[in-house]
């Protein structure tokens, strides 16, 4: 590894200014879980790290029934994952934590890190792409926010300029009657990465019927049957005209149809994991790769806007 100097700034702004001031060589480093791999790997030779770690309050979490959860780019999976606050208000992120890699990363890595380094196999990204979620970055002085759909741009990109730094990810708080889960593949037991995330927040009246869904995947493009899917995680708004195609039951049962309503078969499947898993299973077949962990949810998810989004539990294997 390549010797480089290594700087702590005291704030976001310093630190985008260290990132000018040195240009392309710099690079920030939070948890360093993902660069160091890069960095032994001689894949980057910073001549200069700018530490994160000095920044005061770059790891808070705030939760507020008003404005939502806001999450310091320095806050640590393990901190999403054991946080109090957000197993409650937001369960879904909480158990996306739970599952990111193993302990070892979880305690060091970071939500920002994560979302800077842009590895298309990652859960966090998918998730709060279902939750409607915002980053904040910082660029000198300057301030903006990003909304996490224009965020990711291609694979290991994103929309940050080589100076900027990001500072936050601010999640709206859950609309009343909203469940949301978040469902990874892998390909091989807990620890790997997801082949394919899904992320679904559902907004039900009190009726159960379901008002309004945001639909995130993530996963190659084989795995995937959107021409979309692939380098960059997706969401899908699903506008208030889709409502009602379906209500969902997130006990026992099938999903209930509102009276009056025909069913509606999918025009079109984004995603179908059934066959998914058939033809990975297929496909491990042939060439002897592992199958796919699956865990207890079926998902199908469709579009355009008046299609159904169901959400049933399904047995363990
Ligand atoms: C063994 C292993 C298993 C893993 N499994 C999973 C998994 O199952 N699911 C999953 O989602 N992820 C997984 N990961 C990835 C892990 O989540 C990331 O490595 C981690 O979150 C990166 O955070 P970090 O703080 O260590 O980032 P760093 O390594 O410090 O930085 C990563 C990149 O982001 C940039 N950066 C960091 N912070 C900022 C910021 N605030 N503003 C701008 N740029 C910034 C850095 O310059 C660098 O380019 C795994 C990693 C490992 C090593």
């Amino acid at each position: 590894m390549r010797d480089f100097e290594f700087l702590t700034p005291t704030t976001a702004s310093d630190a985008s200014r260290m990132l000018a001031d040195h240009g392309e060589t710099a690079r920030l480093l939070a948890g360093g879980t993902a660069l160091l791999l890069v960095m032994r790997a001689r894949l980057a030779s910073p001549s200069h790290l700018v530490w994160l770690g000095e920044v005061p309050g770059l790891d808070r979490v705030a939760l507020d029934a008003r404005d939502g959860l806001t999450l310091g780019a320095m806050a640590t999976h393990h901190a999403v994952e054991t946080h109090a606050g957000i197993r409650a208000a937001y369960p879904m992120l909480a158990e996306m934590a739970r599952r990111v890699a193993n302990p070892h990363v979880r305690n060091a890595g970071t939500l920002g890190g994560n979302l800077c380094y842009g590895d298309p196999a990652s859960d966090p990204p998918t998730c709060l792409l279902a939750l409607d979620a915002e980053v904040r970055a910082v660029r000198g002085a300057q301030e903006r926010a990003i909304s996490l759909d224009g965020f990711f741009t291609d694979y290991y990109e994103n929309a940050l300029a080589p100076d900027e730094v990001l500072t936050e990810v601010r999640i709206p708080p859950m609309p009343p009657g909203a469940v949301g889960v978040y469902h990874r593949f892998t390909t091989t037991p807990a620890e790997s990465r997801p082949l394919v995330g899904v992320g679904v927040v559902l907004v039900a009246g009190r009726d159960r019927v379901c008002r309004r869904a945001r639909v995130a995947h993530h996963g190659r493009r084989r795995a995937v049957e959107h021409p979309r899917s692939g380098a960059r995680p997706q969401a899908r708004p699903q506008p208030e005209a889709a409502l009602g195609v379906w209500c969902f039951s997130d006990r026992a049962g099938a999903p209930r149809r509102p009276a009056g309503e025909e069913r509606r078969e999918p025009e079109r499947n984004v995603l179908n994991v059934r066959e998914h898993r058939k033809r990975s299973r297929d496909e491990a077949g042939r060439d002897g790769s592992a199958m796919p962990a699956t865990g207890g949810l079926l998902l199908t998810l469709s579009v355009p806007a008046r299609a159904s989004a169901v959400l049933r539990p399904r047995r363990r294997r």
